[in-house]
């Protein structure tokens, strides 16, 4: 058995590929020392690539409106307690001019699938915001739409999408899941988001309920096949209000794991230390950068909305303006000797080892 770990360290730390079979044992049979050899192994990669530059993103929570009911998610539709809100264009507007009046030259607009924002609105929206800050990138997190509306957002200027796979299981996917949503869909709106020319991210919540190592083996295999240009990992965080509110956070040690594992698999991967990994330790995201990770995403939401956006309990940086939230994640990233960025933060297509 340590002779197969040592192996399948081996092949990691070389880029390779595992077998489903060879992560579930990898994440089964994993210890502090290997999770160590991982991470350095991952910070030098990155460093080949990225150097110690950290990139950000301004995060705007466009609308908590949602008409899905993901078992998990704070501001599901069934949720009767969220106190619902969605930020016009002028709205969102006015954030990216904070944002870039702070440095920011990407912008991603998150949110519920709320039908308020039409292909029409949004291209709008988009060529509005590209016209004014044409140095900037603009990223879109707002599900699953269809091929012709990532095609018409594409033609307008988006850069990047952000839709996590969630679950690379179906049978887990489904649990995670409402009958009204499919894992096909899902897979097929990456496809589709990548076919059109974004950069695409995908991925998924750590020790979200029912996730086991084997799901997890897919999870990894999935992201070795698809070489996503981003990857959002972060724990699960329960909500009062949904179905998982009794189940249990994921952790940092697993996560951490992850992110190095992750970062070896796909060296040039855009890999962000999330706001739920801050949410469950209070240096999460330093924790996150010390795996492998390379983005933050600052929140440039208006202060008024941003406890209303609650996926999970606890969120960090709700109270803060945009500039304390930048200038904190600043402060936090030059103490582990890392230096954010005013960048678009493009991701790397190739390294010299690959
Ligand atoms: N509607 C968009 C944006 C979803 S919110 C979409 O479907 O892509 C962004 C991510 O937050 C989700 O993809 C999910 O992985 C994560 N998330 C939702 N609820 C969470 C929870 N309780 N804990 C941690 N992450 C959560």
């Amino acid at each position: 058995m340590r002779e197969n770990l040592q192996d399948l360290t081996e092949l990691l730390l070389s880029h390779q590929p595992l077998t489903e079979e060879g992560f579930a044992f990898l994440i089964e049979n994993r210890t502090p020392e290997l999770s160590a050899r991982l991470a350095q192994g991952a910070v030098q990669v990155r460093r080949q690539i990225y150097g110690t530059a950290v990139y950000v993103r301004g995060l705007i929570e466009i609308s908590n409106i949602c008409k899905n009911d993901c078992l998990y998610c704070g501001i599901r539709a069934s949720n009767k307690n969220c106190d619902r809100y969605r930020l016009s264009p002028e709205d969102i507007l006015l954030c990216a001019d904070e944002g870039y009046r702070l440095g920011f030259r990407t912008f991603v607009l998150q949110g519920g699938e709320d039908a308020y924002y039409t292909d029409a609105l949004l291209a709008d929206l988009i060529g509005r915001l590209k016209e004014k800050y044409p140095d900037c990138a603009v990223t879109l997190s707002l599900g699953e739409r269809s091929y012709e509306s990532y095609k018409r957002l594409k033609e307008a200027g988006a850069d990047r999408y952000l839709l996590r796979h969630e679950t690379a299981d179906k049978a887990h996917y489904e649990s995670l899941h409402p009958a009204s949503m499919s894992f096909e869909n899902r897979m097929e709106c990456l496809r589709n988001l990548r076919s059109l020319g974004y950069q695409v991210g995908c991925g998924f919540m750590v020790g979200s309920p029912g996730q086991t190592a084997q799901t997890l083996a897919k999870d990894l295999k999935f992201i070795a096949d698809f070489k996503p240009d981003m990857c959002g990992i972060g724990p699960f965080v329960p909500h009062a209000d949904t179905v998982f509110a009794k189940e249990p956070a994921g952790t940092v040690e697993l996560t951490c794991f992850l992110l190095s594992v992750i970062r070896l698999l796909h060296p040039p991967v855009l890999l962000p230390a999330t706001t739920a990994l801050g949410t469950i330790h209070p240096e999460g995201r330093e924790l996150g950068i010390l795996a492998g990770a390379n983005v933050v995403m600052p929140n440039l939401s208006p202060e008024s909305v941003r406890e209303k956006y609650a996926l999970y309990d606890n969120k960090i940086c709700t109270g803060e303006e945009s500039a304390q939230c930048k200038d904190c994640l600043s402060a936090r990233m030059r103490s582990i000797g890392y230096e954010i960025v005013t960048d678009r933060g493009d991701v790397k297509k190739r390294m010299d080892k690959e």
